[in-house]
C-alpha cells in the first residue's frame, strides 16, 4: 500500500482545523444532551486551569489529551458531557512578566500605582491569556470554549471574597505574625512548596560568644552559622539537654558582641550535639527553627531585616547595609575582635524564589494563615473511604502524607495582581471586618476604611476551581450546574500540584459544597527529555508540542505520548514513538482507502460471520472493546494505545485484510458479505480510536458510507461490550491464531534463507490432536498466503530431514529445505556469523562487569551497553538456532 502524508510537509492543520470547526459548530463542546438511557449520569471533567502567562507544553500535551480521550469516550457512551476551560490569572507569574514588560519601556510599576499595573495585567491578559487556549484547540481537546472561565472574573471573585469573608467570620483563617519565607527582590511571602532548593557551596563560620562571666575559667562559647549576619538579631544561645559538655553552662548567658546585648543560654531537645560545636546561636526572627525555640524558653523577638533584606536601623553601622554586605561587615568585625574562631567550607542547600530565584530570607512578618486543622480532617476521611481514588493508587498514600504534614497556610501576598484580601479597617475607631461586598464607611464610627493592601495566593482561588466555576458564588449547591453534575469525575494532573492544589481542592470543596470535587485523580507521568533528565532551554533537551503537532499531526502526538505512558512516574521522551504513531494514522487511512476501493456493488446490512476468519475476527473485535474499556476504567491510556495499535495493524491490516482478497473477487453474495464485514470491522476500530485520534478517524469517518448513529464520529455510540460478546468463539480465534503462526512461520523461513515467495515450499506441522482437526479446516488459508508446495498437518508428524523448525505455541512447523539451500555453504556463514557475534558480546559483558567502569560511567552509558549485549545476545541464540536447524 502507498505511504499517504507520511512526510513532514503534509499539512496537518489544514485537515485537522475543519474538522475541528465542524465538531464545534455541531454543539459537541458545550455540555451534550446524551442518551435517554445516560442521561442522569453527567461527565464532567475541569481542565486544571493554564496560566495566562503559558504556553502549551509537554506536560499539557499529555494532561490534556488525556482528559479528551476520557470526554470523547463518554460523550460516545451517551452520557452528558462538559469539559470546563478557564485560565488561571496566576498572581506572581503574571505580575512578574509584567513588571518585566514595563521595566523594557523604563516604566516601574511603583511610578504607576496600584490600579494603573492591575490595568496592565489585564492588558496582558486580553492580549497572551488566550495564546495557550488557542494551543489547546489545536490538539483537537474537546472542551467548552463558549464559556471559558477566569480566576479574576467578576462571579470567581465574589467566590473568593465569600470563602474568605466565611472562614474569616468562623475563625479559619487569622492574622498572625510568623517566620515566612520571604522573596527580597519580589518583597512577597512564597509557600513552602513555591521555593526552590539550591545546592550552595558555602562555609560554616564559628564566631566566640563571651560569657558574662568566665565559668570555670571558660571565657566563651563558640558558635558555628552559615549565616552569621543574623547574628545581631540573636536573643540566646541553646545546647542539648543531654550534652554533659555544656551542662553545667544552662543558665548562664553571654554577652552578644558588636551589639552588646546580654542572652541567655538555655537547653533545647531540637539541638543537635553533632553539627558543628553543638552550641547554636538562636535568631527566633530569622530562622523558623529558632523560632520555635525561641517560643518554647519565651525568649524575644528582634527583626534585623527590612523588606528588601537592608538591615533596620539601630545596628549601627550595619543599619542600612544589604543582607550579603552585612555578612561581610560582621564576619570582618569578629575577625578584628578576635572573636571568629575559624571558617570550614560548608555545602548546604538553600531555598530560592522559583520566580526571580533570590535567595530567600526566613523572615518575621504578619500574614493572613488558613487554620488548616479544622479543614483536613474531612479532606483525609474522603481519600481514606475510597470516595476519591487515585491513578495509580499509590499516590494516596503520598496525598495523605501530604495532609498528615501540613501546618497552617500562609496565603497574604505581597503583590498587586490577584484576589485583593477583602479585610477592611478603620484607623479611627480600630473597627475591622472581613466582606463580600465593598465597604466605603466604618459601619461603628463612620469614617473612612481602607482595605487590606495585600492580595491572596494564587491556589486560594485556584482551590475553588471546581465548583467557583459552576455559579456556586450565585447560588451555592443550589446552582444547575452543581446539582446536575457535582462531583465531577475526573481531575488529571501533574504530580507536583498534588499538595498545592489537589488537596487544596478537596479541603475547600468539602467544606464550600459538602462534597468531594471529583471521583477520580489522575496523576500522570511527568515528561522528561529523551535523555531522562527534566526538560530545560539550557539542557536544550526539551520539545514543543506545537513543533510535534506540525510534524506529527495532533494525532500522531496524542497517540505517540500515550503510547510512552506506563505506570512509571516518569516517562522518557521517545520521538521514535511519535513517528510510529504517524506510520500507525497512515495505516488506518491506508485500511479505509483499500476497503473504499473495494465497495463496487456495496449496500449496507448485517454483518455476518461466514467464514472462521470472519468468527475470528468478530471475537477479537468482541475481545478488544472489552479489554479496552477494561484499560479506560482504569485508567491506563498506554495500555488502551497499546491494544488497539496491536489489533488494527496486526490483525486486521496484516491478516483480516489479506484473508478477505480472495472473497472480494469471489462470487457477488460473498464479496457483499465480505465488504460488509470489513465496513463492520473498520468502524468499530474508528470509534475505538476516535477518543485518542480524534482527526483521522473522523476524516475516515466523513469519507466511508458507513451506517450512520450520528453524522459526526465524535457523536457516535461507543461499542458495547454486551452487545458484541455474542460474537466471542474461542474456537475460531485459535483456529485463526495457528494460521497466522504457520503462515508467520514459513515466510520467516523463507526470509532467513533468503528464499523466494514464489518457491512453493513443502510443509509439516506438527500439532496436538484437537488442534490438527482445527487446522486441518483452514488448510485453504494456509496454502493460499503461504505458497505451499505440499501442506501436512498431523499430531505424529516427524521432522522431515533437512528442515527448519519453527516453535509456535503449541505447534512445530517444519520446512523441507533440501535443494533450495546450500548446506555447506550456509553452515559456514553462520559459523563466521556465531563467532564474530560472541566475540563481540564477550566485550560488552567484560566491560559490564567492570566495577571501574561502572562505577564511572554514565547512566545512559551503562544503560545502552546493557541493551547492546541483550541484542548481541539474542542475535547469538538465532543464528546458533540456525546451525543446530540445519544439523
Ligand atoms: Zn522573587
Ligand atoms: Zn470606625
Amino acid at each position: 500500500m502507498a505511504e499517504q502524508g507520511s512526510s513532514i510537509d503534509y499539512d496537518f492543520q489544514a485537515h485537522e482545523r475543519p474538522l475541528f470547526e465542524a465538531w464545534k459548530e455541531a454543539g459537541y463542546f458545550q455540555r451534550t444532551p446524551g442518551t435517554p438511557e445516560q442521561k442522569d449520569h453527567p461527565y464532567t471533567i475541569v481542565i486544571p486551569p493554564p496560566n495566562i502567562t503559558g504556553v502549551l507544553h509537554m506536560g499539557h500535551a499529555l494532561n490534556d489529551t488525556i482528559q479528551d480521550a476520557c470526554i470523547r469516550r463518554a460523550r460516545m457512551q451517551g452520557r452528558p458531557t462538559r469539559w470546563v476551560l478557564g485560565t488561571d490569572h496566576a498572581g506572581i507569574a503574571t505580575q512578574t512578566k509584567v513588571d518585566k514588560k514595563l521595566a523594557d519601556q523604563g516604566i516601574s510599576r511603583l511610578d504607576i500605582g496600584r490600579e494603573a499595573f492591575v490595568e496592565a495585567c489585564y492588558e496582558w491578559y486580553r492580549e497572551y491569556g488566550a495564546t495557550i487556549v488557542n494551543q489547546i484547540s489545536g490538539m483537537g481537546c474537546s472542551c467548552d470554549y463558549a464559556n471559558e472561565h477566569f480566576t479574576l472574573e467578576p462571579a470567581y471573585v465574589r467566590a473568593v471574597r465569600q470563602l474568605f469573608t466565611d472562614w474569616y467570620h468562623n475563625d479559619l483563617v487569622y492574622r498572625g505574625k510568623r517566620i515566612v519565607n520571604w522573596c527580597p527582590h519580589c518583597t512577597t511571602a512564597i509557600a513552602d512548596d513555591e521555593a526552590e532548593y539550591v545546592d550552595e557551596a558555602g562555609h560554616l563560620w564559628h564566631l566566640r560568644y563571651p560569657l558574662t562571666e568566665p565559668v570555670d575559667g571558660l571565657e566563651y562559647l563558640v558558635v558555628a552559622t552559615t549565616r552569621p549576619e543574623t547574628m545581631l538579631g540573636d536573643t540566646g544561645v541553646a545546647v542539648n539537654p543531654k550534652d554533659e559538655r555544656f551542662a553545667h553552662l544552662v543558665g548562664k548567658t553571654v554577652r552578644l558582641p558588636l551589639v552588646d546585648r546580654e542572652i541567655p543560654i538555655f537547653a533545647d531537645w531540637h539541638v543537635d550535639t553533632e553539627f558543628g560545636t553543638g552550641c547554636v546561636k538562636v535568631t527566633p526572627s530569622h530562622d523558623p527553627n529558632d523560632w520555635a525555640m525561641g517560643e518554647a524558653a519565651g525568649l524575644p523577638r528582634i527583626n534585623i531585616f527590612d523588606e528588601t533584606a537592608h538591615v533596620v536601623e539601630g545596628f549601627g553601622r550595619f543599619s542600612g547595609m544589604d543582607r550579603d554586605e552585612a555578612r561581610e561587615a560582621v564576619v570582618a568585625a569578629f575577625d578584628e575582635l578576635g572573636l571568629l574562631e575559624k571558617v570550614e567550607e560548608h555545602a548546604h542547600s538553600v531555598m530560592t524564589c522559583y520566580r526571580c530565584h533570590t535567595k530567600l530570607e526566613p523572615w518575621e512578618s504578619e500574614q493572613w494563615f488558613v487554620r488548616v486543622d479544622g479543614l483536613k480532617a474531612d479532606a483525609a476521611r474522603v481519600v481514606e473511604d475510597g470516595s476519591i481514588r487515585f491513578h495509580p493508587a499509590r499516590w494516596k498514600q503520598v496525598y495523605l502524607d501530604w495532609l498528615g504534614n501540613l501546618k497552617d497556610w500562609c496565603i497574604s501576598r505581597q503583590l498587586w495582581w490577584g484576589h485583593r484580601i477583602p479585610m477592611y479597617y478603620c484607623d479611627s475607631c480600630g473597627w475591622e471586618d472581613a466582606s463580600v461586598e465593598d465597604v466605603e464607611v466604618c459601619p461603628a464610627c463612620g469614617g473612612s476604611v481602607r482595605q487590606d493592601n495585600d492580595v491572596l495566593d494564587t491556589w486560594f482561588s485556584s482551590q475553588m476551581w471546581p465548583y467557583a466555576t459552576m455559579g456556586w458564588a450565585e447560588e451555592g449547591n443550589d446552582a444547575p450546574e452543581i446539582r446536575a453534575c457535582y462531583p465531577t469525575q475526573v481531575l488529571s494532573t501533574a504530580r507536583d500540584i498534588m499538595g498545592l492544589w489537589v488537596a487544596r481542592m478537596v479541603m475547600s470543596s468539602m467544606y464550600c459544597t459538602g462534597q468531594i470535587p471529583f471521583e477520580h485523580v489522575i496523576i500522570h507521568p511527568t515528561v522528561m527529555g529523551a535523555d531522562g533528565k527534566p526538560m530545560s532551554k539550557s539542557r536544550g533537551n526539551g520539545v514543543d508540542p506545537l513543533v510535534l503537532m506540525e510534524n506529527y499531526g495532533a494525532d500522531g502526538m496524542r497517540f505517540g505520548l500515550l503510547l510512552q505512558v506506563t505506570g512509571a512516574q516518569d516517562l522518557r521522551f521517545d520521538e521514535n514513538k511519535l513517528v510510529s504513531s504517524r506510520n500507525f494514522a497512515n495505516k488506518i487511512r491506508n485500511a479505509a482507502r483499500f476497503v473504499s476501493m473495494n465497495l463496487e456493488g456495496y449496500t449496507p446490512g448485517e454483518p455476518v460471520a461466514a467464514t472462521p476468519a470472519d468468527r475470528w475476527i468478530f471475537s477479537r473485535v468482541a475481545g478488544l472493546v472489552k479489554a479496552v474499556d477494561e484499560a479506560f476504567d482504569a485508567f491506563e491510556f498506554g495500555e488502551v494505545t497499546r491494544l488497539l495499535y496491536g489489533f488494527f495493524w496486526n490483525e486486521f491490516c496484516d491478516w483480516y485484510i489479506e484473508f478477505s482478497k480472495a472473497r472480494l473477487s469471489g462470487s457477488p453474495e460473498d464479496r457483499l458479505a465480505c465488504q460488509r464485514n470489513l465496513m463492520f470491522v473498520l468502524d468499530q476500530s474508528l470509534r475505538l480510536l476516535h477518543p485518542i485520534m480524534p482527526f483521522v478517524t473522523e476524516e475516515i469517518y466523513q469519507e466511508l458510507p458507513f451506517e450512520r448513529d450520528s453524522q459526526l464520529l465524535i457523536g457516535a455510540a461507543w461499542p458495547k461490550a454486551e452487545a458484541l460478546a455474542k460474537y466471542a468463539d474461542a474456537q475460531a480465534e485459535r483456529a485463526i491464531q495457528m494460521v497466522c503462526d504457520v503462515v508467520s512461520a514459513i515466510r520467516s523461513t523463507r526470509s532467513r534463507y533468503g528464499i523466494s515467495p514464489k518457491e512453493p515450499l513443502a510443509v509439516v506441522v506438527k500439532a496436538g490432536a484437537d488442534d490438527a482437526e482445527l487446522l486441518q479446516a483452514q488448510r485453504a488459508l494456509i496454502e493460499g498466503m503461504a505458497n505451499t508446495a505440499s501442506l501436512s498437518i498431523a499430531p505424529d508428524a516427524d521432522k522431515p530431514a533437512q528442515a527448519s523448525v519453527a516453535l509456535v505455541p503449541g505447534l512445530e512447523v517444519y520446512v523441507q529445505l533440501t535443494g533450495l539451500v546450500d548446506f555447506d555453504a550456509e553452515r559456514a556463514r553462520l559459523r563466521k556469523e556465531q563467532a564474530k557475534l560472541a566475540k563481540d558480546a564477550e566485550k560488552f559483558r567484560k566491560k559490564l562487569s567492570n566495577p571501574g567502569f561502572l562505577a564511572k560511567a554514565a547512566q545512559e552509558i551503562v544503560e545502552k551497553d546493557t541493551a547492546k549485549l541483550a541484542e548481541l545476545e539474542e542475535a547469538l541464540a538465532k543464528v546458533e538456532a540456525q546451525l543446530a536447524e540445519l544439523g
